[in-house]
């Protein structure tokens, strides 16, 4: 690949002109219901042939992505699921982490203390604390340690005092049990959510208590062309599949809340180790993922609708070089609509020069967009949350609001 495309002329390619991505069965695995453990699952939803961000020669990028319901407790998963391998290998670009959002920690922290979960000479536990940035918004009063599976992570959290073991979520030993263990936003991404609430579990005392947030379905109704079923998560929460999987681990829920974008949060505390009903509230989940997938593609076939009508031009900018632009790809016919069109995508994250999606060459927009003529291109906002943010830099950039292609005709936050 050309090493040095953002100092010379912009290269215009056409979509898929990139021959060498690859895939392998080692970036997945088959699973059983990670919230029932039943093996019979039928398929809601699927990608055949996902592209996980860049281009390579080197690593196998694309993979099969599809959801599943299962048939005995109807909670929603991904299956396959992604193996370690996987993990490591499609979301290397996107980070170790699955941190929540920086804005959300603050609230976290008030929330905790509030409730009495961050009191002078507790012991916290933080499950998913990647580099402890959480753990260090907490007061100092709170006796804290974390654990993670990014092992890079960890040492920079070490460095800042911090207590913490790299280790698996489903099988980490603690020298004392803690008061206190907060799991923000992890549930969803890991393999085997049951085997780490049964060790967080063991690792608790009688009076510890467990708050978890997770997305669920029920708030994910979403006109975002990435939908509620994100890539990134192997399991799809409902609020009944949630309390499934916590009484089947052992854990009572004491209270429940939603929070204003798509969390709900629960705090909980040992219980007993019941047979559970695993076909509890099945039926109503089944008809919350019909109804789900309906709203779903009634956005898809809204916004088909909407590319439909959009000029035909001969050449493209694809503002956006994440996961929602292989999703644009996947669920629209854009890049379809002509085989001959050329495109570039802009993004202002862009700081390697040798970036391609599917054979197109990613820029940072400061650096092309004055040099482009816009006569016969358009500018395509592939973002959801960024779209009017995006629309207002193009506009400055001195991109004409004739060229500039908006998918979406409300956003909201979720
Ligand atoms: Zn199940």
């Amino acid at each position: 690949m050309n090493k040095t495309i953002n100092a010379g002329p912009v290269i215009w390619k056409k979509i898929d002109s990139f021959a060498g991505n690859t895939t392998s069965p080692v970036l997945t695995a088959w699973r059983p219901c990670p919230v029932c453990g039943a093996f019979e699952c039928r398929t809601l939803l699927a990608y055949d042939d996902f592209q996980f961000y860049r281009d390579s020669v080197d690593l196998p990028t694309r993979a099969p992505v599809q959801q599943v319901q299962c048939l005995t407790c109807q909670a929603i998963f991904m299956n396959p699921g992604y193996s370690e391998t996987g993990q490591r290998v499609l979301f290397a670009v996107a980070g170790g982490s699955y941190r929540s959002r920086p804005e959300h920690q603050t609230a976290q922290v008030t929330w905790l203390e509030q409730r009495g979960l961050a009191a002078p000479g507790q012991s916290l536990l933080d499950v998913g604390c990647y580099d402890g940035r959480f753990l260090n918004m907490l007061p100092a009063h709170v006796r804290k340690s974390g654990v993670d599976i990014d092992a890079a992570a960890i040492e920079r959290g070490r460095a800042t005092g911090l207590d913490l073991i790299a280790g698996a979520f489903e099988d980490f030993r603690l020298p004392a049990q803690p008061d206190v263990i907060t799991m923000f936003h992890v549930l969803e991404h890991l393999a085997d959510p049951y085997k780490t609430l049964r060790n967080l579990r063991q690792n608790s005392h009688a009076e510890t208590r467990l708050v978890i947030e997770v997305p669920v379905i029920e708030k994910g109704f979403t006109n975002d062309l990435n939908g509620f079923f994100s890539v990134h998560h192997s399991t799809h929460f409902s609020f009944n599949s949630l309390k499934l999987i916590m009484k089947r681990a052992g854990w009572q829920i004491l209270d429940g809340e939603t929070m204003p974008y798509n969390g709900y949060r629960i705090v909980a505390k040992p219980g007993t180790d019941n047979l559970v009903d695993v076909k509890a509230g099945a039926l109503a989940d089944r008809v919350t993922a019909l109804r789900y997938l309906q709203s779903y593609f009634q956005n898809l076939a809204d916004v088909g609708e909407k590319i439909g009508k959009w000029p035909n031009t001969s050449r493209a900018v694809i503002w956006g070089a994440g996961a929602h632009t292989e999703v644009l790809y996947q669920t629209t016919e854009y890049f379809r609509q002509r085989r001959d069109r050329e495109y570039i995508m802009v993004d202002s994250a862009v700081t390697e020069s040798v970036m391609t999606w599917r054979g197109l060459h990613a820029y940072s927009p400061k650096a092309v967009l004055p040099g482009i003529d816009w006569s016969d291109c358009a500018l395509v906002i592939s973002s959801y949350g960024w779209q009017d943010a995006i629309e207002q830099d193009a506009l400055r950039a001195g991109v004409p609001q004739s060229a500039i292609r908006k998918i979406y005709d409300r956003i909201s936050t979720y």
